[in-house]
């Protein structure tokens, strides 16, 4: 897939979403939204800045059209990134970025103002920001205005994660259909993001394999470690595709082609009851269901076979712009799902020092129940390798 040939959010679709920012900063009684460089940002506008320690700010202010500055350097940048009309207000070297913002945030007749950051503004510029904006004002995450609204994936940008998913789905096959015996994992976590990028991926952002004892580990970095016959591998990759993420795990066993080589009677136990929990909490992931009872789903079909101490993670994450985001299946999380929202479900079965596995898809909530992305087969993979 060219670059060219990678499917969009539509432009329309920016300019909704800087209005329903507006009214919910409105709503929240919000004076401001001051969204520095992330996924906030591009899902705002489209704009994927490079995060510097030059200011770029869009900036959200309360009876005003929104406007982002931008060092003059990246005034090309921003023309081409972002998606929707947004005023442009360019600084120079020896300009204050700071003062910019603060001239029209401040409001000398009140007595304090309330001001939402984008998580990912870094403390250098939330320092300076705060220095510079003089009425009294009290600070808080943005994300309470727009994780709302980044929750809920619109058809475009359930499209891409169903495109990202479906990549991802092939190189799991392509790298299980090859040689693995003999290999470093990290050799074969270079074929890995190689895959996910001719797939269609513009950047693997991580190729976990874990063999052996490491597949025990859940966040396991590729190592040096020589992959040997008779032993599991846990596979957990992904990356994006048009801005949205993959994120898929599937758990191999390699024989070497020796029959006596193949899973043993306690690795086939865990899987089938890992297969089962996964399986429960995907069906669980209903519209109106707590992301806890999801989590629950999963645990307690472990805990019935006395696995529960082997599974120490959280069941699943959001995605979407973000490999990690909102909501969160974890027990205490009484978010309600619903409809559009994308998340994983991805609970593993680990004995430390010896071996573990893990199955990962990502499943959008629907309407009418749960929508698996990921279409690769969720059964133990033994092959030769
Ligand atoms: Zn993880
Ligand atoms: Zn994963
Ligand atoms: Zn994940």
């Amino acid at each position: 897939m060219t670059l060219a040939a990678r499917p969009q959010i539509p432009g329309t679709r920016f300019a909704e979403r800087l209005d329903r920012a507006a009214a919910g900063t409105a709503a929240a009684g919000l004076d401001a939204l001051l969204i520095g460089v992330g996924a906030d940002l591009r899902y705002l506008s489209g704009y994927e800045a490079m995060p510097l320690e030059r200011l770029t700010v869009l900036a959200l202010v309360a009876g005003q059209e929104p406007f982002i500055v931008v060092p003059r350097l990246e005034l090309g940048a921003a023309e081409s990134g972002l998606r929707t009309e947004i005023e442009i207000r360019t600084w120079d070297e020896t300009d204050d970025p700071y003062a910019m913002v603060a001239d029209v945030v401040d409001a000398p007749h009140r007595p304090s103002v309330r001001i939402g950051l984008s998580d990912t503004m870094i403390a250098l510029h939330v320092l300076r920001l705060q220095a510079a904006i003089a009425t009294q004002a009290t600070y808080e995450s943005a994300s309470s205005v727009l994780r709302e609204l980044r929750m809920i994936k619109d058809a475009d940008e359930i499209a891409l994660l169903r495109l990202a998913a479906q990549a991802a789905d092939r190189v799991v096959g392509q790298i299980a259909n090859g040689r693995l015996v003999g290999r470093t994992e990290a050799d074969v976590a270079r074929e890995v993001r190689e895959r996910l990028v001719a797939e269609g991926h513009e950047e693997a952002h991580f190729a976990i394999v874990g063999s052996g004892p490491n597949s025990a580990s859940p966040h396991h970095e590729a190592s040096e470690r020589v992959i040997e016959a008779g032993e599991p591998i846990v596979l957990d990759i992904g990356g994006t595709l048009g801005g949205y993420g993959s994120d898929i795990t599937r758990t191999l066993w390699v024989t070497g082609g020796d029959p006596r080589k193949g899973p043993d009677e306690r690795f086939r136990h865990l899987f089938s009851v890992l297969h089962g929990a996964q399986d429960a909490a995907t069906r669980a992931a209903r519209s109106g269901i707590a992301c806890s009872a999801v989590d629950a789903a999963a645990r307690t079909r472990i805990e019935a076979e006395g696995y529960g101490e082997a599974f120490f993670h959280r069941t699943g994450h959001g995605i979407g712009l973000e490999g990690h985001e909102d909501p969160y299946l974890v027990a205490g999380n009484d978010l309600p799902l619903r409809p559009g929202m994308a998340f994983s479900v991805e609970p593993g079965i680990y004995f430390p020092g010896e071996y573990g596995a893990r199955i990962e898809d990502i499943v959008v909530c629907g309407e009418d129940g749960p929508v698996v992305l990921n279409e690769a087969p969720r059964e133990l993979y033994v092959v030769e390798g």
